[in-house]
């Protein structure tokens, strides 16, 4: 089993062609969220509440390569919990910006692009991801198909606490731009603010490109927009009036009805009272609550309490 971290657009790291902006990959994302709660359990998603600190991943040119690779190759290694794993560091001219052998173990090896050699502040982030496909590699935790599977990967490293790396990464300016990793830089500051809106944590401050910075507030947008969606009690005046509207035709009706776009979507077992399910804000397993009003329900995968109007 082999993994590639793939530049933007193109096959070269630093000139990618245009990169790729917004949310087209939310449900793989979000699907990703839930497959780590469901794999490592809440306990075990709790226990990477401090992320990866820049003093301990930082590398500057003047240090050097391969001593410094590993260097944080193993702080990787550390902050994943994978105490008796090695990672083999190694540079060539490739098309890919990384690689790493998925064997049994306990020595992998990475490749990395040469070009890091002279890029050396972003070995941190192509470690980060490579890494975590041994981290995932040894769970068995995968995604049907090498564009899914590399999705996972991302979204794990940043909600685990390494994935600001890989934002980072993202540079822009008018000659060239720079991106690592498959998530686009929005949807990499969305899973970073799912995390931060979890743990009370601040990655903007990390941020050395004002790219990322950007690309993180529009995530963090997006995240808090979940947070919104009815039946929440926090969901704005149009939403509300939207889900009082859905839920008249399934009561009136006895039928669920479809509701294009909404998040949520009612059910009737058989003539029975209506339910509504929707996804947890936090870890989107979807939940089912009666539709009796005001309803305190806990997600049984993420124990957030749900506050709902429904
Ligand atoms: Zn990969
Ligand atoms: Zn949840």
């Amino acid at each position: 089993m082999e993994s590639v971290l793939a530049p933007s657009g193109g096959t070269d790291v630093a000139n990618g062609g245009p990169v790729e902006h917004g949310f087209p990959h939310l449900d793989t994302v979000r699907a990703a969220i839930t497959a780590l709660y469901k794999r490592l359990s809440y306990d075990t998603v709790r226990s990477f509440a401090v992320s990866v600190p820049p003093a301990d991943v930082a590398f500057s040119d003047q240090d050097d390569l391969h001593l410094g690779a590993q260097r944080v190759a193993h702080e990787l290694v550390r902050h994943y919990g994978l105490p008796d794993a090695r990672m083999i560091i190694s540079f060539r001219e490739m098309t890919h910006a990384a690689y790493v052998e998925l064997t049994a173990g306990p020595e992998y090896f990475i490749e990395l692009n040469d070009r890091f050699r002279a890029h050396r502040r972003d070995i941190g982030a192509a470690l980060a991801h490579e890494v975590m496909h041994v981290f995932l590699h040894r769970l068995d935790l995968a995604f049907h198909g090498t564009r899914d599977n590399e999705i996972l990967t991302d979204t794990a490293a940043a909600y685990l606490g390494a994935g600001w790396l890989l934002l980072d990464a993202y540079r822009e300016d008018a000659a060239s731009s720079q991106k690592l990793g498959y998530l686009t830089p929005e949807e990499f500051g969305y899973v970073l603010a799912k995390r931060a809106l979890l743990f009370g944590e601040d990655p903007a401050i990390w941020f050395t490109s004002p790219q990322a910075y950007t690309a993180y507030t529009k995530g963090l947008a997006q995240a808090r927009r979940d947070e919104q969606q009815p039946p929440l009690t926090a969901a704005g005046w149009a939403g509300r009036r939207r889900y009082a509207k859905d839920r008249r035709y399934a009561q009136d009706h006895c039928d669920p009805g479809a509701h294009p776009g909404a998040p949520y979507s009612f059910s009737t077992a058989g003539r029975g009272p209506l339910s509504v399910s929707f996804p947890c804000p936090t870890c989107h397993q979807r939940i089912r609550v009666p539709v009796q009003g005001r309803v305190r329900a806990r997600c049984g995968l993420c124990r957030t309490v749900l506050e709902c109007d429904t």
